[in-house]
């Protein structure tokens, strides 16, 4: 949308300003010492203090009236299957009202509730490319989909990977949900699509629904894929000693995702901190699912893993911005110079006991959101989905 608008109009310059406080999703510096943030045609080209940038030429300016800017949240596991409805629980919008839980891109682990799903391999292949063109022209409220995620089907060939790639598809649905459900044929087609640079994602633990199955420790170990997905399980989670497991002896992402076991979510959280593997937590959300959509599902991810797993809310925001992006290769998910201009602007719920925004995060409370933009662009302003922000910002 923003290159739309600057062939037809000239650049675009987008001014942040008076912003109370800047989270970078960037675990090794997670706050920044700013309260403007400039973008130049959807991009930022400037972070800092007021005084010293150049605001001149604004075509937007964004008085942010001392809330807290982060990162556009990035929903690591979601099923979309067509347009802005999915069949899973029969509505229409879903992401639109994710939208207005602050997520600004979502990345498909498959979009395995199509309606009479195609599994022979001329389908699946042409399902998938389907997916992510389709995703690719189609942005509900401005929210990025990055789709066509295939299922592993017995029958596949090397070929097969070569030519998905070739035509776009950047990525695996969940290992596991197809008919291939077993280590050694998984590895080889994991292997196969990392050879061609596709990403591949597990499902790991229990059934999700009636016709899935148990993919234990030793599959995920022996698949390799990329991202461990739903480590937590989804909703059925491994062992205790399996999870463990997993984070010791494999070095690829944890995701872990609101449709799972939460008391498995805060063992991996605690395990991954004693390892000092922190960069490898993501967050999903795994829906729509049996447990429906969760517009605000993230935000109640950051918020539960801080409260209760004992982690700083600016820390928690990374699990869903800048980790996902590094493991996920996105150009957004950082306020960095050079990143996608798409942000958050939150500010604490109004009556929440929290001192600041992040003091109510770790109180557990969820943040309301006052703003969203994605790509330089405004695409909500206060939100019809979060409790309300105590501050707002405001289009000058
Ligand atoms: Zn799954």
């Amino acid at each position: 949308m923003a290159d739309e608008k600057a062939a037809k109009t000239g650049p675009t310059k987008l001014v942040i300003r008076n912003i109370g406080l800047v989270l970078s999703g960037e675990l090794k510096t997670p706050i920044l010492d700013a309260d403007t943030v400039v973008a130049v045609d959807g991009r930022i080209s400037a972070i800092g203090k007021e005084k010293d940038l150049d605001l001149g030429g604004a075509t937007t300016v964004v008085d942010a009236n001392g809330t807290t800017l982060i990162p556009g949240l990035i929903d690591s596991h979601v099923h979309p299957v067509a347009g802005d409805w999915t069949p899973r629980q029969n509505q229409i919008g879903w992401i639109d009202s994710y939208l207005h839980g602050g997520v600004t891109t979502m990345i498909s682990a498959g979009e395995v509730h199509t309606p009479g799903r195609p599994k022979d391999v001329v389908g699946l292949k042409a399902m998938a490319i389907f997916a992510q063109r389709a995703f690719s022209a189609f942005r509900p409220g401005g929210v990025r989909i990055h789709a066509g995620a295939p299922v592993l089907e017995h029958g596949m060939v090397e070929e097969d990977f070569k030519e998905l790639a070739a035509a776009g598809v950047t990525m695996l649905g969940e290992v596991g949900l197809g008919s291939v459900k077993d280590g050694a044929t998984a590895r080889q087609m994991v292997g196969w699509a990392r050879k061609y640079g596709i990403q591949s994602t597990i499902h790991t633990g229990g059934p999700s629904i009636p016709g899935s199955s148990l993919i234990d420790k030793d599959i995920v170990l022996a698949a390799d894929a990329d991202v461990i997905g739903h480590i937590n399980g989804g909703h059925t989670a491994l062992p205790d000693d399996q999870i463990i497991s997993l984070c010791e002896s494999s070095p690829r992402a944890l995701e872990i995702v609101h449709n799972g076991n939460e008391k498995a979510a805060l063992l991996t959280l605690r395990t991954a901190k004693e390892l000092k593997q922190l960069p490898r937590v993501i967050l999903g959300t795994d829906s729509p699912a049996g447990s429906g959509v969760q517009p605000l599902g993230i935000l109640r991810m950051i918020s539960m893993l801080s409260s209760l797993g004992d982690v700083a809310a600016e820390v928690a925001v990374c699990f869903a911005t800048g980790n996902t992006a590094k493991i996920r290769k996105l150009d957004c998910g950082l306020v960095e110079v050079g990143r996608a201009a798409t942000f958050v602007l939150i500010d604490k719920a109004q009556h929440s006991a929290g001192k600041t925004v992040l003091d109510s995060i770790q109180r557990g409370d969820l943040p309301g959101i006052g703003m969203v933009i994605i790509d330089g662009a405004v695409s909500a302003q206060r939100s019809r989905n979060t409790p309300p922000a105590t501050r707002v910002p405001e289009m000058m």
